[in-house]
């Protein structure tokens, strides 16, 4: 088995609406934004950001297994797998932050990030780990795993992804 890790927020989705929405309503980092932020019934605002999609498909025609690894809490399962449905997304498995408020703290979604590649590399051969944010990348560079490649996506950045996909996915 081998496996692509891939972080949603920022990476394949541009949330800027949601979070636009949010801000309007609450004080930003507050308990209650988060709660306006990570709220399921607005996913369906985030955009896809272009080029991700077909990076992920190639490598799943490749014969890849996709991780979708979100510091998204599980309660946003059904819409989030909805939305990448919806928005052609490769299938995969999809590796939620087990909490209701922990996505207000990152280091506890950092944390979960590395405990959950550790798992995987247990189950295969991790092969790619694309994340907008450097702190999970530390975290989990800090698992030592041997040929593992970690790519800091440019946040909302589809120009990131079609460059990786014109120069990284021809080779
Ligand atoms: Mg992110």
């Amino acid at each position: 088995m081998k496996f692509i890790v891939v972080d949603i927020d920022g990476t394949i989705a541009d949330t800027t609406t949601r979070g636009n929405y949010a801000n309007s309503q609450f004080k930003k980092d507050s308990e209650i934004w988060w709660d306006a932020l990570m709220d399921p019934s607005l996913v369906y605002l985030d955009k896809p950001i272009l080029f991700s999609g077909m990076v992920l498909r190639i490598y799943y025609d490749r014969g890849y297994e996709i991780i979708y690894l979100t510091g998204r809490p599980d309660y946003m399962r059904e819409e989030t797998r909805k939305w990448l449905e919806n928005n052609n997304f490769p299938d995969g498995r999809l590796f939620m932050t087990p909490s209701l408020y922990i996505s207000s703290h990152s280091d506890i979604v950092s944390n979960f990030k590395g405990a959950a590649v550790r798992k995987l590399n247990r189950m295969g051969n991790i092969r790619h780990v694309f994340d907008d944010n450097g702190i999970n990348l530390m975290k989990i560079a800090a698992e030592r795993i041997p040929d593992l490649e970690l790519h800091l996506v440019q946040e909302n950045s589809e120009d990131w992804w079609k460059k990786y996909l014109y120069t990284k996915m021809s080779e």
